[in-house]
C-alpha cells in the first residue's frame, strides 16, 4: 500500500503503509480487510455503507462520508459511508464476529443447519447470531418461499434458506433479484393475488419491519398499516 487514511478519531494515526493487503472477507455485513502485517480492518457497512473500489487516482465522495482511503500503486479502495472502521491484530477478530451465526454466503453455509426452537421464524431469521447476513428483505423473502409466515414457530426452511441463498449469491453477482414480498404493501401476490401485508417482528426497540402474504403463507392476524 503506497497511502492510508484512516478517518475515524481513534485511528487516524494508524499508518498501513507498506503493508500488503491479502484480502477481504465478509461474514455478515462486517468486512475484515487483512494486510500482511497481521493487522485487520473491520468495516461494517450497516445500511448505506459502501466500498469504492477503482484505479489508483479513484475520487468519489461528498469528502465528509469518506471514512477510509487505502491507495496502492495501481488500485484504490475508498469507504464511504461505513458504520463502523476498526484495526486490530488478525488474531483478535473474533471480538467482531465471533458472536456471528454462520455466514448465508459463505461457500461451506449448510441450508439445514439446526434452527433455534421456539421463536418467531422471521425474528429468528434477523438474528445475526443464528444466520449472519439476513437482512429485512430476504428474511421475508425466505418466509414466503417456504410458504410459511413469519410469526410462526419451529418452521422448516431448510429448501427455502438454499434457494433464497442462491437469489442472494445471484444479486452479489449483479443480478436484479425481483421480491415477492419485501416492500409490496398492497400490491398483489404473484402466486394468488392477494394483498401483502406489513407488519412488524420483535420486541421494540429492535422491531423490525416484514411483509407476507395473507393466504400463501397463511396468515391474515398480524398486519398493521
Ligand atoms: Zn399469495
Amino acid at each position: 500500500m503506497l497511502a492510508s487514511d484512516i478517518r475515524v478519531p481513534r485511528f487516524a494515526t494508524v499508518d498501513l503503509r507498506g503493508q500488503r493487503v491479502l484480502g477481504t472477507h465478509a461474514v455478515g455485513k462486517h468486512l475484515l480487510t487483512r494486510t500482511d502485517a497481521g493487522l485487520t480492518l473491520h468495516s461494517h457497512r450497516r445500511m448505506e455503507g459502501r466500498w469504492v473500489t477503482g484505479p489508483a487516482d479513484l475520487r468519489t465522495g461528498p469528502a465528509h462520508q469518506i471514512r477510509v482511503i487505502l491507495r496502492t500503486a495501481d488500485s484504490a479502495a475508498i469507504g464511504v459511508r461505513l458504520a463502523m472502521v476498526e484495526i486490530a491484530p488478525t488474531t483478535e477478530e473474533r471480538r467482531w464476529v465471533g458472536h456471528l451465526g454462520p455466514d448465508i454466503l459463505a461457500d461451506d453455509f449448510d441450508p439445514g443447519l439446526p434452527l433455534p426452537e421456539n421463536r418467531p421464524l422471521v425474528e429468528m431469521l434477523l438474528d445475526q447470531r443464528v444466520i449472519a447476513g439476513l437482512g429485512t428483505m430476504w428474511a421475508a423473502e425466505v418466509a414466503f418461499a417456504a410458504g410459511c409466515s413469519p410469526y410462526v414457530r419451529d418452521a422448516q426452511v431448510g429448501a427455502a434458506l438454499a434457494r433464497i441463498r442462491e437469489q442472494m449469491l445471484d444479486s452479489v453477482q449483479g443480478a436484479r433479484p425481483r421480491m415477492n414480498v419485501f416492500e409490496r404493501t398492497g400490491q398483489p401476490c404473484r402466486v394468488c393475488g392477494a394483498q401483502i401485508r406489513r407488519g412488524r417482528v420483535g420486541r421494540p426497540p429492535q422491531d423490525r419491519v416484514t411483509y407476507w402474504c395473507p393466504v400463501c403463507q397463511g396468515d391474515d392476524s398480524h398486519a398493521v398499516r
